[in-house]
């Protein structure tokens, strides 16, 4: 695979830009390897600027539902361009995007729009202080709720890639404010509410985690926060930046059946450009500024061809949501389970996480549930293995502890060719 254009590109990009990336995964550190430079990309294809070709499963890390320039998306976009770029004013499309979302999501009353997931996690934990004049909140180890100083404690996706868990410049005072439970441990969470009585203002949570590789919920431990929260007078937050509109329509909450008081939306509401969203309880959201004191605001928030291609999505996902979801989800399972077949016969030991369209091939021995148990994998063969798949034409996410994530986009023949370049990346890995 010639790759020198890339590796000039990311020479001068180091002397530019903190470690030649705007996002620190981005650089293949832990896969011990050099970032491609993307030229291009369509549906499920994506090429570098060398002329190589991939069938890829980041997706823009989880935006792209339906694939790279999907031509709705596109054409809307390029319409709206015509008008103007923002106004910093109000426009209809955020009064269609907000009755959308509450139409995909009923728990969603009222919602305010923002740039990024980070945004959106910040401004509710914010508000949740606000509402119950509590100080502590709780989150779980290995969850990332983008990059916000209370967030950075244990913290999952890059700076567990990195090995930074928790981030030098926050100050002590307000991480002590961030209590860390274990996910899918829910003694673990009513403990530090005892040890807290009365000083927890919101439990937040990934519904499905995505940033420790994919670890499912079990034993009703959805349920659980939700009757915890509902005793203790706690905000319940679903962080489904990940999950809103990808694992139903109506995200987690709707795959569970178990609502949020608030909700934190990104990635997929943003159709490609950087959007977020928080929403929830008409009491809890009135308190927003202007309508209520919690102030949260945005230069570029709602502008029109974010908001548009974000709409663009969401309608798409709604009117198709009778098939779409059914078929992603056989293109995850698809692969999965040839996934787990193929590592079984050649005696390598994976454990195949897959939910809906999201599903992590973890290298390890036994059973993940939570972060402890991610982080026994194998991180030196998923190294070998992520190369060997881009060697033959599959561009995963580079690093064991992010979510591979399928789109409408992805064909048949593309699982197939997956299939086969697993099974050689596997025989690889053996020799
Ligand atoms: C990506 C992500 C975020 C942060 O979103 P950004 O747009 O990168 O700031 C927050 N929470 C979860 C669950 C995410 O996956």
């Amino acid at each position: 695979m010639k790759r020198n254009k890339s590796k000039k590109l990311y020479i001068k990009a180091q002397e530019l830009i903190p470690g030649g990336v705007n996002s620190p995964v981005r650089a293949f550190k832990s896969v011990n390897s050099l970032p491609l430079f993307i030229a291009k990309a369509s549906g499920s294809k994506i090429w570098d600027v060398d002329g190589n070709k991939f069938i890829e499963y980041v997706m823009s890390w989880g935006p792209l539902i339906l694939g790279h320039s999907n031509p709705e998306v596109i054409s809307a976009v390029k319409n709206v361009l015509k008008n103007g770029t923002s106004y910093g004013a109000p426009t209809e499309i955020e009064v269609k995007m907000a009755e959308l979302i509450n139409k995909m999501m009923p728990s969603v009353e009222l919602v305010r729009m923002v740039n990024s997931g980070t945004e959106a996690t910040m401004s509710a934990i914010r508000l949740a202080r606000a509402y119950t004049g509590r100080k502590k909140i709780i989150k779980f180890e290995g969850c990332y709720h983008g990059h916000a100083d209370s967030f950075l404690v244990k913290a999952g996706s890059g700076a567990t890639t990195l090995g930074i868990p928790s981030s030098p410049g926050v100050p002590d005072e307000i991480a002590s404010l961030t209590l860390n439970a274990k996910y899918n441990d829910i003694e673990s969470v009513q403990k530090l509410i005892d040890e807290n009585k009365g000083e927890i203002a919101c439990i937040i949570v990934e519904p499905v985690a995505g940033n420790m590789g994919v670890v499912l919920p079990r034993n009703d431990f959805l349920k659980k926060l939700r009757e915890i929260c509902d005793r203790e007078k706690i905000v319940l937050i679903f962080d489904e930046v990940i999950t809103g509109f990808r694992l139903a329509p109506g995200g987690a909450q709707e795959y569970f059946g178990v609502e949020a008081d608030l909700t934190t939306l990104g990635k997929i509401i943003g159709g490609g450009f950087p959007v977020g969203a928080y929403g929830g309880k008409k009491e809890i959201m009135e308190l927003v500024a202007p309508s209520g004191p919690v102030y949260q605001a945005g230069t570029l928030s709602g502008n029109p061809i974010a908001m548009t291609a974000g709409y663009t999505t969401l309608k798409i996902l709604y009117e198709k949501r009778k098939t779409l979801y059914k078929q992603l989800e056989h293109k995850a399972r698809t692969l999965a389970e040839n996934f787990k077949d193929i590592a079984d016969k050649n005696g390598v030991k994976v454990q195949v996480n897959q939910i809906g369209s999201m599903l992590t091939v973890f290298f390890n021995d036994y059973e993940v549930y939570d972060y402890e148990s991610a982080l026994r994998s194998d991180v030196k063969k998923f190294a070998m293995f992520f190369n060997s798949m881009l060697e033959n034409g599959v561009y995963l996410p580079p690093s064991q502890f992010e979510a591979m994530f399928l789109s409408s986009a992805h064909t048949d023949d593309d699982i197939e060719k997956t299939i086969k370049a697993f099974e050689i990346s596997i025989r690889n890995l053996k020799a």
